[in-house]
């Protein structure tokens, strides 16, 4: 929510997308009937108080390493 820089009034968002990461971009509209001023907002991260705690990644599962199968395609074609 931001105020009406006309009339200082309540102003809502009718519709934003994210230019960025850390940028939104607004369209706000007056609540104010005899009003009704629209305007674009831009909102900004400007700082980051504390960053999300770090969690330890979990140890990856254990593969077992199979050996190849191979195939003995020459003995194969000798039955015939
Ligand atoms: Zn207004």
């Amino acid at each position: 929510m931001m105020r009406c820089p006309y009339c200082k009034k309540a102003a809502h968002v009718r519709t934003s997308r994210y230019l960025s990461d850390n940028v939104k971009q607004s369209y706000l509209q007056c609540v104010n009937v005899f009003c009704s001023a629209t305007f674009r907002t831009l909102e900004s991260i400007d700082e980051i108080i504390r960053p999300p705690a770090q969690t330890e990644a979990p140890a990856p599962a254990a593969v077992p390493v199979l050996p190849p199968v191979l195939q003995d395609r020459a003995r194969v074609s000798q039955r015939h």
